[in-house]
């Protein structure tokens, strides 16, 4: 990422919302607001350290927390992902899990491919087909424009192998969403 040319834009995006980018309150706010989007759009590499082990069953990692970037209107979407898989052999770190979904989240997204990211990178690290990514996130650029809609929530899902048939409602039924 360009620093120099971030904090430029932002310089320029003040002026042209009719803000004096010079006065006291705003002289540092592109430096700040260029160093706050190269952390926040940015992740730190991490290995995919698997195990071996014969553990065969469900195993599900709830509440991973994020917070992505709207690339439609550059503003925040957050919220939580709930990831399960069946390992094939081998298991991996469960905080790995959640490293993954901060993998997608830290880049322009919108939460649909972010979904299907995940499910994608852990089908390839994992060696198994059988995975469930469950995303619940809330969406700044609708909470805070037009009708006000602080509890709106959008869900996406994307089920693969045996989460698509029979796993489904143990998973759903786990994340207290079963019936
Ligand atoms: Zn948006």
């Amino acid at each position: 990422m360009n620093q120099n040319l971030m904090e430029k834009a932002v310089y320029d995006l003040l002026k042209a919302m009719g803000e004096d980018p010079n006065r006291e309150g705003l002289k540092d706010t592109p430096k700040r607001v260029a160093k706050m989007y190269s952390e926040i759009l940015s992740y730190p590499n991490f290995n995919y350290t698997t195990f071996e082990d014969k553990y065969d069953d469900l195993i599900m990692i709830k509440n991973i927390e994020f917070c992505s970037m709207c690339e439609h209107h550059l503003m925040p979407f957050y919220g939580i992902a709930h990831i399960a898989y069946i390992p094939n052999k081998r298991i991996i770190g469960l905080s790995k899990i959640a490293r993954v979904v901060e993998k997608y989240s830290k880049k322009l997204q919108v939460q649909e491919r972010m979904t299907e990211e995940i499910m994608e990178d852990l089908k390839k690290n994992l060696g198994t087909d059988n995975i469930a990514v469950y995303i619940e996130a809330k969406h700044m650029c609708m909470i805070s424009r037009g009708v006000k809609k602080e509890l709106t929530s959008t869900v996406t899902t994307k089920f693969s192998g045996s989460f698509k048939t029979e796993r489904k409602s143990e998973f759903l039924f786990l994340l207290g969403k079963g019936n």
